[in-house]
């Protein structure tokens, strides 16, 4: 089955990974621009950082037949650093016109506080100037009931946030209702350790319908498996899914979201 992984960091990956995933069935990925392990010290960081994603993670990708695609922001792990921040969103902009941007993330929450609220909305200002789509990265374990409230509180604020292209990630079993409800796009991420397996991803979708949600991998220097999404595959086969129920939600899900985007060329394979 082809699928597509809608949220993978592959400059933490090694080129195997890129090549299992062509195998697994891997047709197009998208990467969220992310925190790097440490604070970096310069928007020239940033800037090296967004030319990685825009013009060498799409070769190497197209190595193996995959279309790359991704996300630009600076993560919320580094939003106390306002001035920094600021100097970011300001160059993001250098980087809208490449054809395998998408929008504006993972943009979000950490630990919930104010400078990070601020960041966060300031990049939300710059997503809807430049009428971009936006993916929002929900924090870990005990703060995801909490900051995924307080993103839904302020997205609900505001009359020209539009939820059909606004997407919400890493949602669980106590936050999924909170984001479809309201018409966000949202999406599990399948971890071995932390967030959703794929019998839980599995579980939820039984529970709460396949439209506008998908699953990813979140693929990262950290414990996680490339092949995540081709395990729910598996998980939802296993069940009795049909094959078209399961590709709506591997494919043609990511698809309708990313056909938003006004530079979003895919071509689907023969
Ligand atoms: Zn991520």
């Amino acid at each position: 089955m082809y699928y597509i992984d809608p949220h993978i960091h592959m400059v933490s990956r090694v080129t195997d990974d890129y090549e299992r995933m062509a195998r697994m069935g891997c047709v197009a990925m998208s990467e969220p621009a992310f925190w790097a392990g440490f604070d970096r010290g310069s928007v020239d960081g940033f800037r090296d950082y967004f030319r990685q994603l825009t013009e060498v993670e799409p070769k190497r990708a197209a190595a193996v037949g995959i279309q790359h695609f991704t996300w630009l922001c600076i993560n919320a792990k580094e939003a106390e650093n306002v001035e920094l921040s600021r100097e970011v969103i300001a160059m993001i902009p250098e980087f809208l016109d490449s054809p395998n941007v998408l929008g504006i993330g993972e943009i979000g929450l950490n630990k919930n506080t104010k400078n990070e609220a601020q960041i966060f909305w300031e990049h939300m200002e710059l997503a809807l100037k430049t009428e971009e789509l936006i993916l929002i990265h929900t924090p870990h374990l005990q703060d995801k009931y909490k900051g995924t409230r307080m993103i839904v509180d302020m997205l609900l604020d505001d009359p020209r946030i539009k939820p059909e292209r606004t997407l919400i990630d890493h949602v669980e079993e106590h936050t999924v209702k909170l984001a479809k409800e309201h018409g966000f796009w949202c999406a599990m991420t399948l971890y071995p350790i932390t967030k959703c397996t794929p019998s839980r991803a599995a579980d939820i979708i039984e529970m709460y319908g396949d439209d506008r949600i998908m699953v990813n991998s979140a693929g990262d220097w950290g414990p996680s498996e490339p092949l995540a999404v081709p395990d729910f595959v598996q998980e939802m086969r296993r069940r009795g899914h049909s094959e078209k129920k399961i590709s709506k939600i591997v494919y043609e899900n990511p698809l309708e979201f990313f056909s938003q985007c006004k530079r979003f060329e895919f071509k689907a394979p023969e």
